[in-house]
């Protein structure tokens, strides 16, 4: 699917929208990290800080005791008595202070002297750091803090111990106080308000007194590297400090809280570390099921929103589409949307409406019903009763109107409606489709038209363009004698008679393709086999592109005009009398013989033949009878000669017999013999009389008498002339010696 601009400025809107809300909720979650981490670090600086004070409290009243035991010390030296009251004194001082193993008071050779346990009097601890420390620094001001050790007690204890100075300020002793462990892991565990904090106690020269729970020698010593973060924290002599994400020991990383505790009261010369220090990641397992539920919870939305867009784009797309190609459709149609709103009786036309109107959408007002002084008052009227009918009887509105729009053009339009009514069923709105069928109107009037000149009486045929018969008229039935069933199918050469030759049907095709017409007289065979003569009409009927699609041929029987044609011919040609040959047609045939016997070298002889004394007949018999006799004549005169031999009549009692091809002049004669012999027998006329007549005839022969048709022609006249001036009744060849008659 290809996507349109504005589609593509939806994705990135979106795209946008999800980045930021992704962009805040990771920001809040990264928030949400960190003041959890905050908190804790807050919580277990607290925590140090109750130890701080804690161990603050007892360091200051050992202190506080190790004072007044000096203060003490010269009044218990002073007797046996003062040292039983010394030694009372110590117990009692340690019982009231938990966290001291032991009180016990060192002379300058390290020698206990005075001690709250009996079994350490007299023993000597010269060489511990808690003696020598302070010999070396003689300062008593200071509260010295000794590095854990092994004690006699075999546990780790550290010493807190101040020194004493005799009159001339040399090393007298010390005053110290054993520590206890177990009373200070009291008050480390009591700040671990989890099982995974580790909490520490270390003296700050870096050797580790406490550490709950129980560390390991591999984790003790991890834990004092120079570089490790606590190692770094007591080089630089901090005296509070923590560290997120930094890794202690092992690998986890922890939330780390550092503080000293070195009261200012007390000027200690070294000081107690504590750490406390928790894993990092059990802390944030609640965060980070938020992480993953707002990961998962922002996935969904992603999918949700990517898939709803791509929903909402694809039905959008199609919805423009379908409609896109609905307004083209009825564009190209160019049919005229409309509706009509029943309530407020307004329209809405779509631009074909307007253009079927020939109005233009800018200028017309619907309101004002313009539109409607187009249509005929009739059809107006006829138009408001069905949309009347429609509306309350919600019968389908279906009528065609008349326009003249404002150019003068009358316009047919096709109206078709429907009824949309609302959910309660009460009709609201009309919408119609309109139609101008002003040319499908013309084109089925021109198809009736065509239809009923189909059905005329002249015979009609209709191929399509491979010449076969779509139809054929009642007219055509008749004077073929074959109905369409018999035909339709069919090529039209069925109809075929043998009279032409194929030359001719290639000549028919030949001008039909030219010319897309033909016509002329042609032959056909009709149903009964009676071949009769036709004037037959051929038009090509050709599509827009000059396509023949057609060929429509009329056919008009011509077999009463050729009879009228033929009776002239016979009227120019014959004798109306006696049906022969007349001289312009005997003229000719003799120049046809003349010429055929000219290139055969033939021989061919012309016979003149007047009846003697025939007026007579006329003057006795009446005219009547010598026009039956002159029939009379020609009959015995054409049984006399050959079928190819022509008997012509070219006057009153005057005949002419043309032999075309005689072999020699003897046939002539012969024939002239035998036609004068035929002409003596009696006629009995049909009127009942009985004529005796004879004849006198002349003969001249080609080419002994003649060349051409008038030196044969008078050749004739003039022998059959001097037969008549013989005294008649005879027959007479040409001779030169005729031509000129003795008077
Ligand atoms: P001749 O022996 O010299 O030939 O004398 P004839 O009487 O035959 O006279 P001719 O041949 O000169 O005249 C022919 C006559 O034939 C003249 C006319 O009265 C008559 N005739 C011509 N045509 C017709 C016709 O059509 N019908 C009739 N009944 N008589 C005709
Ligand atoms: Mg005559």
């Amino acid at each position: 699917m290809k996507r349109s601009l504005r589609q593509w400025r939806v994705w990135l809107l979106l795209a946008l929208a999800l980045a930021l809300l992704g962009a805040v909720m990771g920001f809040g979650l990264l928030n949400e990290r960190e003041r959890i981490e905050a908190s804790e670090l807050e919580r277990l600086n607290a925590q140090t800080r109750v130890i701080e004070d804690n161990l603050t409290r007892q360091l200051t009243a050992i202190n506080f005791g190790l004072q007044s035991i000096q203060s003490a010390l010269p009044r218990w030296q002073a007797s046996p008595q003062g040292r039983l009251e010394g030694q009372q004194t110590l117990r009692n001082l340690e019982a009231t202070m938990p966290s001291v193993r032991a009180l016990a008071v060192l002379d300058a050779q390290g020698t206990v002297t005075h001690a709250s346990r009996d079994d350490l009097l007299g023993r000597n601890f010269f060489g511990r750091e808690y003696v020598q420390e302070p010999r070396k620094a003689l300062n008593p001001t200071l509260l010295y803090l000794s590095p854990p050790f092994k004690s006699v007690f075999n546990d780790y204890l550290l010493n807190l111990t101040r020194v004493m100075l005799d009159d001339r300020g040399r090393f007298a002793g010390v005053v110290s106080a054993a520590i206890d462990p177990s009373d200070m892991a009291l008050v480390l565990n009591s700040a671990r308000y989890s099982d995974d904090i580790q909490a520490i106690l270390l003296h700050s020269d870096g050797k580790i007194f406490l550490s709950a729970p129980v560390l390991d020698a591999a984790a003790e010593q991890e834990l004092l590297a120079p570089n490790a973060p606590l190692g770094r924290h007591l080089r630089n002599q901090h005296m509070a400090g923590h560290a997120a994400g930094a890794v202690l020991f092992g690998t986890d990383q922890r939330l780390n809280v550092m503080r000293s505790v070195a009261p200012e009261a007390l000027r200690m010369d070294k000081h107690l570390e504590v750490v406390l220090t928790r894993a990092r990641e059990p802390l944030l397992t609640g965060w980070q099921q938020d992480v993953l539920m707002q990961t998962g919870a922002y996935l969904v939305l992603v999918l949700v929103s990517l898939f709803g867009l791509l929903l909402y784009q694809g039905q959008r797309t199609q919805k423009i589409v379908a409609a896109k190609r609905l307004k083209l459709a009825t564009e190209a149609s160019g049919v005229g949307i409309w509706e009509f709103d029943l309530l407020d009786k307004s329209y809405v036309w779509d631009d074909n409406m307007f253009a079927l109107f020939g109005l233009s959408p800018k200028s017309t007002s619907l309101r004002n019903d313009e539109w409607t002084k187009l249509l005929p008052a009739k059809d107006l009227q006829r138009m408001r009763d069905a949309t009347r009918a429609t509306i309350q009887q919600d019968r389908p509105f279906d009528m065609t109107f008349q326009i003249r729009r404002a150019d003068g053009q009358v316009r047919f339009m096709h109206n078709r409606a429907a009824l949309y009514s609302d959910e309660h069923g009460v009709p609201r709105r009309l919408i119609g489709a309109t139609e101008d069928v002003t040319q499908r109107m013309a084109q089925e009037s021109e198809l009736r038209i065509a239809a009923a000149a189909f059905e005329s009486n002249e015979s009609m045929l209709v191929t399509n363009a491979q010449a076969e018969i779509l139809r054929v008229n009642q007219a055509f039935t008749q004077l073929f004698g074959l109905t369409a069933a018999e035909v339709v199918g069919r090529n039209p050469g069925l109809l075929k008679s043998g009279r032409h030759e194929a030359d001719f049907y290639k000549a028919m095709w030949l001008d039909l393709t030219e010319r897309h017409s033909w016509q002329g007289e042609i032959w056909n065979l009709g149903k009964d086999g009676v071949e009769f003569p036709c004037w037959l009409c051929i038009t090509a009927v050709s599509d827009e592109a000059g396509l023949v699609t057609h060929y429509v041929a009329t056919y008009t029987d011509i077999t009463l005009r050729k009879a009228a044609e033929d009776e002239v011919k016979r009227l120019a040609f014959f004798d109306p009398l006696t049906n022969l040959p007349n001289r312009r047609l005997l003229s000719d045939r003799l120049q046809q013989a003349v010429a055929k016997a000219k290139r055969e070298h033939g021989r061919l002889a012309l016979i003149f033949v007047d009846l003697d004394k025939f007026k007579p007949v006329n003057d006795r018999h009446g005219h009547a009878a010598g026009d039956q006799l002159l029939q009379a004549v020609a009959h015995r005169l054409r049984t006399c000669v050959r079928e190819s031999d022509t008997v012509a009549r070219v006057g009153g009692d005057e005949f002419v017999v043309l032999l075309a091809s005689i072999s020699q002049a003897q046939d002539a004669m012969h024939v002239a013999q035998k036609m004068h012999a035929a002409l003596r027998v009696e006629f009995q006329l049909p009127v009942g009389k009985n004529v005796q007549i004879s004849s006198s005839a002349g003969i001249a022969l080609y080419p002994d008498h003649g060349l051409d048709e008038a030196a044969l022609w008078h050749h004739a006249d003039v022998a059959m002339y001097a037969a008549k001036a013989a005294g008649r009744d005879q027959y007479l060849v040409y001779t030169p010696a005729l031509d000129h008659p003795v008077p």
